[in-house]
């Protein structure tokens, strides 16, 4: 057995916090502060602003924080033809959780051009570490649009599963090293999740391996599941849940018999039975150490316990330390503090390095 020498890796799960000289802070669809003509370089400014935040707390994964997309579907949307953004109507999302303005699919789905491609660019020349970009996944896309063309939820599901798929492919022509899809829906529609929403997940991510192995270099793909961002509408959720949070345990297995690499899971503060964890076998797990939904900072310590806990279940060599959910909607100073936090706790805790 060779001796452990390096930390355990840490990184985000996805959106940090806009700086109020770009967008209304503390909400989770902000309105753009600067003009149109210098939109696009504020945003890039502010992404190389959170790289260096996410290097100086010691992360090894960097992420562009999210900072050049208003919401974490409609950024993605807003590249796509074949929707009526102009006739946007009020639907339940997430079981009706809560009620959101949607847009509507009128026609066949296609990418009108790149999506992400100056905010990658940007992150990948701003930083020399190993880069994280997210996408919505398939699923939770379909459930935050509304349908009048496609009349089958699993067939615009692998529509949208092969324009991430384009796009993912030019990521990681961009130099991203993970690709990492947002699936919020597997939580809500576990038996489906199980049934298409891993398949259409794993279109979404066709080739990577191969595209990055192409290149030279081993690009991983990833999912993250959780229970929504720290909003109200989640916090009260969540209390219905009961004491026990099973919702994993009947996604895992199928995710654990996928190609994707890597999945994020809520751990801090959850009442996700750790156990669950053992499902995910040979998967690298993004253990939540970083609570979204509330402005206390965890300390090192205690960022460190919950992945010590997490040993328990996922090999050293399996284990990246990260966030419950994104971060957008807290305060700026609170998100570079639990950035802190979620770096020293995960250096305390000596893994495989591997
Ligand atoms: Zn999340």
């Amino acid at each position: 057995m060779t001796a452990p020498t390096l930390p355990v890796p840490a990184t985000v799960a996805g959106s940090l916090p806009k700086p109020s000289w770009l967008a209304e802070p503390n909400k989770l669809w902000p309105r753009w502060r600067p003009e149109a003509d210098v939109l696009a370089e504020a945003k890039l400014d502010a992404t190389r602003l959170w790289v260096h935040a996410q290097e100086a707390a010691g992360l090894t994964t960097i992420g562009d924080g999210e900072q050049s997309r208003q919401h974490f579907v409609h950024g993605f949307l807003e590249r796509v033809s074949g929707i009526d953004f102009e006739h946007k109507v009020e639907m339940g999302i997430r079981a009706d959780r809560y009620k959101a303005m949607v847009p509507q699919v009128v026609a066949p789905l296609a990418l009108t051009g790149r999506v992400h491609e100056a905010e990658a660019r940007c992150l990948r020349a701003a930083t020399t570490r190993p880069t994280k970009f997210t996408l919505p996944g398939p699923m939770t896309i379909v459930d935050t649009v509304a349908d009048r063309h496609y009349g089958d939820r699993v067939a615009m599901a692998m529509a949208f599963a092969e324009l991430l798929n384009q796009e993912a492919h030019a990521l990681v022509a961009d130099g991203v090293d993970v690709v990492q899809f947002d699936e919020p829906a597997f939580n809500v529609y576990m038996a489906d999740a199980a049934d298409w929403g891993v398949k259409a997940l794993e279109r979404a991510a066709a080739g990577l391996h191969e595209a990055g192995a192409a290149r030279g270099r081993a690009v991983k793909t990833a999912v993250h599941i959780c229970y929504g961002y720290g909003i109200e509408a989640n916090v009260k959720w969540k209390a219905t849940l009961g004491g026990q949070w099973r919702q994993y345990e009947q996604v895992f297995p199928a995710l654990s018999a996928s190609s994707i690499d890597q999945v994020s899971l809520e751990c801090i503060h959850s009442h996700v039975p750790p156990e669950l964890m053992g499902l995910l076998e040979g998967k690298d797990v993004m253990v939540g150490v970083i609570d979204v939904a509330s402005d206390t900072i965890e300390s090192a310590d205690e960022v460190a316990a919950t992945l010590a806990a997490a040993l328990r279940w996922v090999p050293e060599r399996r284990l990246i330390a990260c966030t419950n959910c994104g971060l957008a909607p807290m305060r700026r100073e609170v998100a570079e503090s639990k950035l802190r936090a979620l770096g020293a706790g995960a250096a305390l805790v000596v893994g495989a390095g591997a």
